[in-house]
């Protein structure tokens, strides 16, 4: 064994799910290889540029994945240290208590979890404050039971959605404000790392105030010498023993952009970590199908890469004569129909924001002829909901490979009755404003 090449533990990704548990570990003094695809977010100009971002796409994976019936397919992902957190809005939410439980959707039976909320609860709070959570306790009526309150007070609204905080109150709901990971210091602007600015959901944070994975979890890691990070390292496969029992090595292509065109190196670990994000982490081990394992690692269930789950998710442009002149519209949300309500007998989903849209993210999804002032226009007065509704984790929901090794993503919509009354509701509810 090479010791140079040999840690106790390798972590594959440094997204949510790598980032985290690198920053958990690093304080140990055990010896951690990170093997990140991606390279660090370049700090430039485009980060904060909607035409960038929006319409190039410039921060977006280049990779090619296919649909079941074969149709390509671009993934709005991103390979970067942070991985996808990098560009999340940063509203970071408890599951509900009842989540764990089983759930009855109009499309079927979400069911329950083998763990419960309260074995998760202490979780929680070390991950708020470790990614700087803004809000305030007791505002949600769905709000679990929390440890403490949050660390760091919610952010507060700007006039326009505290208008409509009002309005939505006024009418018998509960808005609340949402939990954000940004370091924003409302009380001391001065002392903010955050500037409260347009360019958030979605963007790379360019004076990195963005709570993400890459700030909050590998940078303080990588000061501990026993961590090293290698990017633009790209896990191929993982190689059994003969006995198919341990991983005997991680298969690692160097270069290429974190598309895998460099020379191949293997390392070794007495744990492996994969955590390379609901997709990749399914492709990687059916990639490490071997004679003991013929259908992927840890797959005699054939259930690796099935029940992939992306919620029903669409965003609603509430058009107004009153002009929406917000610049961080991300601060409020509505939980009243995401359970059982007096409206349906069945959740409908989550109410709340995307990230102030103007002209030019409009027109990434207009027809090409529409007049950029037009769409300047519209997005001067619009409030941009962001709707997420329940799908259910449905067998041909799947990741597989196709024959060159590529992504296949299969996906069966499911529940969508629940999205169709929630946006109705939200359109009713802004018709009475
Ligand atoms: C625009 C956008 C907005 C979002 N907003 C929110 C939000 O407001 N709130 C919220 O909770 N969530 C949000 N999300 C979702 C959130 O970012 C993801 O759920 C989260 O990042 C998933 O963490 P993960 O560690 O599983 O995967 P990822 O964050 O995707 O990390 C996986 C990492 O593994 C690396 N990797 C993949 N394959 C390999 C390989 N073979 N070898 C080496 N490295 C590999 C990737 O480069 C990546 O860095 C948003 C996502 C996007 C894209
Ligand atoms: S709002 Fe704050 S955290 Fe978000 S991108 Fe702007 S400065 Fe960064």
């Amino acid at each position: 064994m090479d010791p140079t090449k040999h840690y106790d533990v390798i972590i594959i990704g440094t997204g949510a799910g790598g980032g985290t548990l690198l920053h958990v570990l690093a304080p140990t003094g055990k010896r951690i290889l990170v093997l990140e695809r991606g390279d660090f977010v370049p700090r430039e100009k485009g980060n904060w540029d909607s035409r960038t971002v929006n319409v190039e796409g410039h921060y977006n994976t280049k990779e090619i994945w296919y649909e079941k019936n074969g149709k390509s397919l671009h993934p709005h992902t991103n390979y970067y240290v942070g991985g996808n957190t990098k560009f999340y809005g940063a509203a970071l939410f408890r599951l509900r208590r009842e989540d764990f439980g089983e759930i009855r959707h109009h499309g079927g039976l979400s069911p329950a979890w083998p763990i419960r909320y309260e074995d998760l609860e202490p979780y929680y709070g070390q991950a708020e404050r470790l990614y700087h959570v803004h809000g305030t306790r007791g505002e949600d009526p769905t709000e679990p039971p929390a440890g403490g309150p949050y660390p760091f007070p919610a952010v507060s609204h700007e006039p326009r959605i505290q208008q409509l905080h009002e309005d939505f109150a006024r009418l018998g709901y509960r808005p609340f404000h949402t939990p954000l990971g940004i370091m924003l210091n409302e009380q001391d602007r001065r002392k903010s790392k955050c500037i409260r600015c347009e360019t958030c959901d979605g963007f790379p944070c360019l004076v990195e105030a963005k709570a993400d994975a890459h700030i909050c979890c590998v940078n303080p890691a990588l000061a501990h010498r026993n961590v090293t990070l290698l990017t633009n390292a790209l896990v191929t496969k993982l190689e059994t023993s003969p006995s198919g029992r341990e991983i005997a090595k991680v298969h690692v292509r160097r270069g290429g952009g974190g598309n895998g065109g460099g020379a191949t190196e293997t390392y070794t670990a007495g744990v492996v970590v994969v955590a390379c994000g609901a997709i990749n982490s399914a492709a990687l081990l059916l990639r490490s199908a071997n004679d003991k394992h013929p259908g992927g690692l840890g797959n005699r269930s054939d259930v690796v890469g099935r029940h992939y789950m992306g919620h029903t998710n669409s965003v609603l442009l509430a058009v107004s004569k009153c002009p929406n002149p917000t610049v961080f519209q991300k601060t409020l949300s509505l939980n009243d129909f995401y359970g059982p309500s007096k409206d349906w007998e069945y959740p409908m989903g989550h109410i709340s924001f995307v990230g102030k849209l103007d002209g030019v993210a409009l027109s990434a999804g207009a027809p090409a002829i529409t007049p950029g002032f037009t769409l300047e226009l519209m997005a001067k007065h619009s409030l941009d909901f962001w709707l997420t509704s329940e799908d259910l984790p449905h067998a041909d929901s799947r990741v597989t490979l196709n024959r060159d090794g590529n992504i296949v993503l299969a996906y069966v919509p499911t529940n969508l009755e629940a999205h169709k009354r929630l946006r109705a509701k939200l359109e009713s509810l802004m018709q009475q404003q």
